[in-house]
């Protein structure tokens, strides 16, 4: 028996395709929901049904809570996947869903506000026994002399955090002590416009970390495993580039050891569902950074590795079933990359949308490619510019380097361009291929000329 009858995929493009592939696989039903521009994606074919729920702009479609309710009513669906990005960690629209009957695939509404919070997020997990980077363990008031004080105790430099940014916006480097108030004014003003929510933390800001973060899956009956992590320090502007499981260097007891600490800190907060501890690394310490409280971009190279499926694993413990694997049943095997493939000004990193002319995906062993893209589809500028992920997975990292470098060769995309090229050239650099680069390798490469 399936675990639900049918389930509406709150959003688009690649993720919502995934979705729909997993339900396919459990032989659950699927009701595709899509903006006007929106009617040609690759999922909304394939689904039992589709709704339109509304114009182009997200906010009066893919976020807009009234329409998606009223298409769960419409098409009498179970449950809802909301993927990432749009109301996937909207703790209203999670109370909203279960409020009119229908389940959330998700963690309850609460745990999503508490860690929607980045401000209440790590404070729940300083006391939860998960290491954090020091800093100022609540919001920043209006008392320049504490800040002031505060910040010399960290000591120079320091972060200004916006308790609600996400998207790798509302976070400003403080350099030296004059520049602090004026930093702290500025991050406030940017969050209140850009989020809604002037409450902003000092961290001290850690000069060359790696970006390290942890898969964990939780059932509703206490039972909690992680699957490892990711390495994700390829970043421009904040947002990842090219992400990798096992993250080089990290030992077997390391894993264990982190691992461990993140499935207490899910135990004690009655977490459910999939999650992510981000956490920067360096010198041989984890630091925690934020919670994401949903599926994320980067998931394929966890399932390569330890074989397991997150987007099934999310919906049988959104209906309440156990997890059907324990801590030392999964097996990390194996090296996997993925690629963000973005249609993109290779130059300007500006979103370069438009028609796909020509499409040939590669294939082979070890290659996997989650995309909604094919010939003829028209990439509208309404949204993310991501247009797929490529994963190469092996025995090792030298050999998954190798079928990616195969894989970006063979695939053929013609009509828009993208950021293929900036995935080679990584591929191709002597650092990159090294591993463990910290987050500001990419955008130091970046200022060089290409080789
Ligand atoms: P977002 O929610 O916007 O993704 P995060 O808190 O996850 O914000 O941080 C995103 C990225 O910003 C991290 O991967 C890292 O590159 C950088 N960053 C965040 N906090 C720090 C810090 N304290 N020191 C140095 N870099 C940081």
């Amino acid at each position: 028996m399936p675990p639900f009858k049918k389930i509406l995929i709150a959003n688009r493009g690649e993720i919502a395709l995934r979705v729909l592939r997993a339900c396919q696989a459990m032989n659950i039903r699927t009701v595709a929901v899509h903006s006007t521009v929106d009617r040609n994606l690759k999922h909304v074919g394939m689904a039992d049904e589709s709704v339109c729920i509304g114009p182009p702009p997200a906010a009066e479609s893919y976020m807009n809570v009234p329409a998606l309710i009223a298409a769960m009513e419409l098409t009498d669906a179970e449950a809802v996947h909301p993927g990432y990005g749009f109301l996937a960690e909207n703790a209203d629209f999670a109370e909203r869903v279960e409020e009119s009957g229908f389940v959330f695939i998700g963690p309850r509404a609460e745990t999503i506000r508490l860690m929607g919070d980045k401000v209440s997020a790590i404070n729940a997990m300083r006391q939860s026994g998960v290491p954090c980077v020091p800093g100022s363990n609540g919001p920043l008031d209006d008392d320049d002399t504490r800040s002031e004080r505060l910040a010399e105790e960290i000591g120079y430099p320091v972060l200004i955090k916006a308790a609600a940014g996400g998207g790798g916006r509302g976070m400003r480097v403080v350099e030296n002590p004059q520049d602090l108030i004026k930093s702290i004014n500025l991050t406030r003003q940017e969050a209140k416009a850009g989020f809604g929510d002037a409450t902003v933390y000092m961290e001290k800001y850690l000069t060359n970390p790696r970006h390290i973060e942890i898969q964990v899956l939780a059932d509703a009956h206490g039972n909690v495993v992680h699957l490892g992590e990711r390495d994700c320090s390829m970043q421009r502007r904040h947002q990842k580039v090219i992400e990798e499981a096992p993250a080089p260097g990290i030992t077997p007891e390391q894993r264990a050891h982190i691992g461990g600490i993140c499935t207490e800190a899910c135990r004690r907060i009655g977490y459910l569902g999939a999650g992510t501890f981000e956490f920067l690394y360096e010198s041989g310490e984890f630091y925690f950074i934020e919670m994401n409280t949903r599926i994320q971009v980067e998931h394929p190279v966890s399932e390569c590795i330890t074989g397991i499926d997150l987007i099934r694993a999310q919906i049988q413990v959104a209906a309440g079933e156990r997890l059907p694997f324990a801590q030392e049943d999964i097996r990390f095997s194996g090296h996997a990359i993925e690629c963000r493939i973005n249609a993109e000004d290779p130059d300007s990193f500006l979103p370069r949308p438009g028609m796909v002319e020509t499409f040939h995906a590669p294939g082979g062993p070890g290659i996997r490619v989650d995309s909604h893209i094919y010939e003829g589809y028209r990439i509208p500028p309404n949204y993310d510019s991501m247009i797929g992920k490529l994963i190469a997975y092996a025995e090792s990292r030298e050999a998954a380097m190798a079928r990616l470098r195969g894989a970006l060769e063979e695939m053929v995309l013609r009509g828009v361009v993208t950021n293929i090229p900036l995935h080679q050239r990584l591929l191709a650099d002597p650092g990159f291929r090294s591993g463990g680069s910290n987050i500001h390798y990419l955008e130091q490469l970046l200022k060089k000329k290409p080789s």
